[in-house]
């Protein structure tokens, strides 16, 4: 019913498994037939904390008795608390809250410009920012103008200039890249929708130290790979990575509301000032009190530690199954790919006879499958799963 109705009056842009979930709790969810399914997706890790976490709904519940919108046109008293927050857990002076991660992009694309221009000294309109190839950043026109992937792309131009593209996980790239108009560059830690990229090892490290010898700006996209995912609070500290900037949304919303947010020091965050950037729905007392709660799970819970411990051993049975199926297992904390052989097919067949099972995933880029529960799942679930993921794959 809800299938048909979706393919009649929705726009066509996914491709879901045909699994139709009517409720979630922690990291299961059920069917409309009463069916469980473990779900190891977890809405692309916007579901670090799990499907209604009891302490993000109660935050949730409160604020919905008091107040869930007063535009940034008042103040409200859930921002100020959310802020401060978010500091703390981020490491950042300010944050400027958006909803989506898109959103979020952009706003951190406008900051490192207007940086270029007013502490750089970078002639109008010459800024340039440098991406990675195979990067996903988000839908928006502009960011989509810096994608590499054909799908993203085509029939959207005209796109936006002001993006040079180089290699990922090649820092030399990255310093031959930059020049006198380069304000920023900006980079996923662990490339996400590419398939569970992996950099080398010090790549992050290399290219820190080539933004600070030639004075420009390194901004991180943790929004997938944040607020626990891979093991650390966010991925850039696996290098012990300071980055002049993080994009963060998906968890930050606990799966219960959008919120995103640009963090970044106040060198950065200064070049806002009244009139030059906003959202009507960004830092809203709703998003403000659910994304408090969300950090406060993350952090009471130890989620990234536990991230760090049940990853290690997820990948390491992933590995041990020793399908000839398999050409690699990569990924950090429970943020992972298995990659396919070409010649045993795409991935999709496999996450559909994984959906019959009881196991909810979804293939990227083809050949890899993405295995990234909530944070939250038990140890017992997963070696449930392993038992599933093993059978289909041998
Ligand atoms: C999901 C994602 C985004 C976009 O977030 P939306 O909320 O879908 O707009 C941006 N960057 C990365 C790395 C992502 O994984």
């Amino acid at each position: 019913m809800s299938i048909e109705q979706v393919e009649r009056h929705g726009a066509h842009n996914y491709h879901p498994l045909p699994v139709v979930v009517t409720h979630g709790d922690g990291a299961w969810v059920t069917d409309v037939a009463g069916r469980k399914y473990l779900d190891m997706l977890s809405a692309y890790s916007a579901l670090n904390q799990g499907h209604r976490h009891p302490r993000i709904l109660a935050a949730a519940r409160e604020q919905l008795e008091r107040v869930t919108l007063t535009s940034r046109a008042f103040h409200n008293d859930q921002l100020g608390p959310f802020l401060e927050r978010l500091s703390q857990v981020s490491g950042f002076s300010r944050a400027l809250p958006m909803n989506s991660g898109a959103e979020a992009v952009e706003t951190a694309l406008k900051a490192m410009r207007k940086w270029g221009y007013t502490k750089r000294g970078i002639p109008a309109d010459k800024a340039e920012i440098i991406v990675a190839r195979d990067n996903f950043h988000g839908r928006t026109i502009t960011i989509v103008s810096f994608s590499t992937e054909a799908s993203y792309r085509e029939g959207f131009g005209p796109f936006t200039p002001g993006f040079v593209v180089v290699p990922y996980g090649d820092a030399a790239a990255i310093e031959a890249a930059i020049g006198p108009n380069t304000a920023a560059v900006f980079l996923e830690p662990i490339q996400g929708e590419a398939g569970i990229i992996v950099p080398p090892v010090g790549y992050l490290k290399q290219v820190r130290a080539a933004c600070t010898r030639a004075g420009v700006l390194l901004v991180l996209d943790e929004i997938q790979t944040g607020l626990g995912r891979t093991g650390r609070m966010w991925a850039a500290e696996h290098e012990d990575v300071r980055p002049d900037g993080i994009t963060i949304g998906k968890a930050l919303g606990g799966g219960v509301y959008p919120v995103s947010a640009f963090c970044a020091n106040d060198d950065v965050m200064d070049i806002f000032a009244p009139g030059t950037h906003g959202s009507t729905f960004g830092g809203n007392p709703m998003a403000a009190a659910v994304g408090r709660a969300s950090l406060d799970v993350l952090v009471d819970e130890k989620l990234p530690e536990r991230a760090a411990v049940l990853g290690e051993s997820f990948r390491a049975a992933l590995r041990a199954i020793g399908s000839p199926k398999i050409k690699e297992v990569r990924g950090r904390g429970l943020l992972i790919g298995v990659e396919l052989h070409t010649d045993a097919g795409t991935a999709r067949p496999y996450c559909e006879r994984l959906m019959d099972l009881g196991v909810l995933c979804k293939d990227t880029h083809e050949q890899v499958i993405r295995f990234a529960p909530p944070l939250v799942i038990h140890e017992r679930d997963i070696d449930w799963a392993l038992g599933h993921i093993s059978a289909v794959l041998a």
